[in-house]
């Protein structure tokens, strides 16, 4: 039995239970249960404050988490970061009052700065050498600034709206975050052999993101040129139709790409060509 700790409510929950269940490990999303079991996979799932899932893992009361990486660099506790799973992306930044005249870090010497990333800003602030203290406040440090309890904040940005709304500009990008899965760095090897087949699983669910498998038929002596625009894992299949002088052709793209692609193998003379959804591409 392996145990997970996953955000409980928040804006990694349904991202973290989509990828088990893609992972083909079914879980219910029972908001008020604290601690909940797979019906097809020795795992419990733990539900918790994302704050709190960087040190369950590493004094393990959980085995696994999913959590920002920005949690795991604010804790600074003892985890093994296993992988980034490419959701929940944000960035952790120093924004300053729209109006202020930012000339670059040294704006910062002697200010007051508000944030709920206090260790992250002060490892910051003193690997560049600035001396600006440090205002610790848990939610709404946008408004500090507006409510002249700090000269600047140090915050989550995604999109930048909240910031533009209260009237701040980011002017420094500290960190970089998504979702990460950590893991207790020392797991008994039964555990280390699940976490082993549950990232085989997560790992085949990745890289099917962004893919899409698509198929066509093609008249045969186009069937080389068409290849040369869709080079497959090894390489794509071709299959005879039964109309002699036509082939039906199968490959896997980037979906950035399939677009360009589409126009170039009709251009070829491809047709029926359809495009499907991929759900696990194991190498
Ligand atoms: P909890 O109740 O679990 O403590 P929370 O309010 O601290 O939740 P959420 O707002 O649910 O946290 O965000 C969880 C994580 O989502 C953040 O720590 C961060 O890694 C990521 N995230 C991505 N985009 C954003 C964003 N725009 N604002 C806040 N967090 C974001
Ligand atoms: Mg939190």
């Amino acid at each position: 039995m392996i145990r997970i700790a996953i955000q409980s409510k928040g804006r990694l929950n349904e991202e973290s239970l989509e990828l088990l269940k893609d992972s083909g490990v079914t879980v219910d999303n029972q908001k008020r249960k604290f601690l909940g079991r797979a019906a097809n996979y020795p795992l419990e799932v733990l539900y918790l404050r994302d704050d709190d899932i960087p040190e369950v893992v590493a004094d393990g009361s959980a085995d696994i988490g999913i959590v920002g990486l920005n949690e795991v660099e604010e804790k600074g506790v003892a985890v093994e970061i296993v992988r980034q799973l490419g959701f929940g992306s944000c960035r952790v930044s120093l924004a300053v009052p729209k109006d202020a005249e930012y000339s670059g870090l040294e704006w910062f010497q002697g200010k007051i700065i508000a944030t709920s990333y206090p260790n992250i800003l002060k490892r910051f602030l003193s690997e560049k050498g600035i001396s600006a203290s440090v205002r610790t406040i848990m939610g709404s440090v946008e408004i500090a600034p507006a409510a002249g309890i700090a000269d600047a904040i140090f915050d989550i940005v995604s999109s930048g709206g909240t910031l533009i709304s209260n009237g701040l500009v980011e002017v420094e990008r500290v960190l970089y975050s998504q979702a990460v899965l950590i893991a207790n760095p020392s797991l008994s090897e039964e555990k280390r052999a699940l976490l082993d087949s549950l990232l085989f699983r997560i790992d085949a669910v990745g890289s099917s993101r962004g893919k899409k498998y698509i198929l066509m038929n093609i008249p045969s002596d186009k069937v080389e040129e068409a290849i040369n625009i869709l080079p497959a894992m090894r390489s794509p299949t071709v299959m005879p139709l039964a109309a002699s002088g036509w082939s039906s052709l199968h490959s896997v793209v980037e979906e950035s790409e399939l677009w360009d692609k589409v126009e170039k193998l009709k251009a070829l003379g491809a047709e029926g060509i359809l495009i499907l959804q991929l759900d696990k591409v194991i190498a």
